[in-house]
């Protein structure tokens, strides 16, 4: 069964394409992020998806029914739809609890309190139900949002930035509250959202989106670590490219080889590494022992680094190249510029493209040290 199902939607405004063709399902009980930059396309597919905007071309089902295509086009109240964006705001004159019970009104007038004290307890706002919107924080407010959304048992969720105008903590324990209360219905969610760490925290799935198409659709662990292309990679945290060239069906880097058995000599590929990803190692003197999981040590001096927290950051200009690459370590990690240090890459973690216009890959990398 599929809650909701976007099949082919595109939707043009005048010459210009918001959404060029996509094409996604939402299970019961799945949430589904739509990630990507601003103005990709995210929030024109979640109006089309609610109704409010009318596509172009494709169809929106909803419970394997038609909502839309392209001689139908039902309204939201019609669709089974809840909905919750960042600034949708409740109503200033009505307390919490009738702003969650506004919704219901297909229910008997002496159930829908009932109902919206229920979900109003689901999300700990219980104990406000007789307080105004103005007298609750901005986390409040959005809980009561959330509780509103889901009381009418929607069947579709759709969620637009609902948590960015919360300041960080907040946000993660409104998240958290959130996607316990989404998990125990039996709505499909899709929630769109620029910030990955949200996309990783809240999503079953991730889509990627591009310039109105989706790039790459999959489970958070798989699309973080099996990024299609640089691009998709470069979604989730910052990258260092290393650059290389093919002779033999094999690559070598100052960190060692890679084999490239699918590419022509001469072919350019490149070699990304996210900065969790590279080992750094204080000078001693000699150069550290080579390893199948990190392959060779290339030399480098600390340009600056920083403590961010949780962990360090440190930029390094290579020896080779005199290019700078940053890695991160857990922890206090601060070595004064100028001290020279050791860096490594953990290959599995590193992904091997094509430069970009080559299409010389005639079957997948591999990522073993030769
Ligand atoms: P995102 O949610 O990813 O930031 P949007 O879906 O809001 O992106 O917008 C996608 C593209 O469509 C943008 O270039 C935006 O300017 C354009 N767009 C969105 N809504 C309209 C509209 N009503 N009229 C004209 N262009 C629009």
């Amino acid at each position: 069964m599929t809650r909701l199902a976007l099949e082919g939607l595109h939707k043009a405004y005048g010459s210009s394409v918001a959404v060029g063709d996509v094409s996604l399902t939402v299970a019961p009980g799945q949430v589904v992020c739509l990630l990507g930059p601003s103005g990709c396309g995210k929030s024109t597919t979640l109006r089309i998806a609610s109704g409010v905007e009318r596509q172009t071309a494709g169809r929106v089902l909803i419970d394997g029914r038609v909502v839309s295509d392209d001689t139908l086009h039902e309204p939201p109240e019609r669709r089974s739809v809840g909905l919750m964006f960042q600034d949708f705001a409740l109503f200033p004159h009505l307390t919490v609890a009738r702003n969650v019970a506004f919704g219901l009104a297909k229910l008997k007038r002496s159930a829908r309190m009932d109902v919206a004290m229920a979900y109003l307890e689901r999300v700990d706002m219980g104990r406000h139900a007789q307080k105004y919107p103005h007298e609750l924080s901005g986390g409040e407010q959005q809980r009561v949002a959330l509780a509103r959304a889901l009381a009418p048992k929607p069947r579709v969720m759709l969620m637009d930035e609902p948590f960015s105008g919360l300041d960080n903590r907040l946000r993660d324990e409104v998240r958290d509250a959130a996607l316990a209360v989404l998990k125990d219905e039996d709505a499909g969610v899709l929630l769109v959202t620029h910030d990955p760490e949200e996309a990783l925290r809240m999503g079953d799935q991730i889509a990627l989106m591009r310039d109105g198409m989706i790039e790459q659709i999959g489970a958070p662990y798989h699309i973080y670590n099996n990024p299609k292309d640089r691009d998709a990679a470069a979604f989730f945290s910052d990258l260092n490219v290393i650059h290389g060239s093919v002779q033999s069906r094999q690559t070598d880097t100052p960190f060692g080889r890679f084999l490239t058995p699918g590419l022509v000599d001469d072919a350019d590929v490149e070699i990304i590494v996210r900065p969790q990803h590279l080992k750094i190692e204080l000078d001693s003197g000699e150069r550290p022992a080579m390893s199948a999981k990190t392959g060779v040590p290339a030399p480098g001096t600390v340009v600056r680094s920083r403590f961010m927290g949780p962990e360090s950051l440190i930029e390094v200009s290579m020896d080779h190249d005199k290019s700078c690459l940053r890695a991160t370590v857990p922890g206090v990690f601060t070595p004064e510029a100028g001290t020279r240090v050791w860096l490594s890459l953990r290959r599995e973690s590193c992904f091997l493209y094509p430069c970009a216009n080559q299409s010389k890959v005639a079957s997948p990398f591999e990522r073993d040290a030769v």
